[in-house]
């Protein structure tokens, strides 16, 4: 179960680079257009050399929806994994 979280702390993602997230952790990419949510693969970016020092709002900048014809600007959130249960999934 994720639960949505750090979004809501300032800054967050001008303090974390993608080195600091722990394994377990997710990044959600929300499109400001079209708002087409997808996961954001942490592990596949780490193995890119030029990405892991990348700060989170910088990622975000880079991000762009993966809908189809889309390409719109994304709102990155993080996900934590947690026992918490509740988080029935999305705002649609
Ligand atoms: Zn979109």
């Amino acid at each position: 179960m994720f639960i949505l979280c750090s979004h809501l702390e300032m800054n967050w993602n001008k303090e974390q680079q993608l080195l600091d997230l722990e394994s377990g952790e997710r990044l959600e990419a929300t499109c400001k257009i079209c708002r087409h949510t997808f996961s954001v693969d942490i592990d596949e970016l780490l193995e890119r050399e030029e990405m892991q020092h990348l700060y989170l709002d910088q990622l975000e900048k880079r991000t762009v929806c993966s809908a189809r014809g889309c390409g719109g600007p994304v709102i990155l959130a993080q996900l934590h994994q947690n026992e918490v249960e509740g988080f029935a999934g999305g705002l649609a």
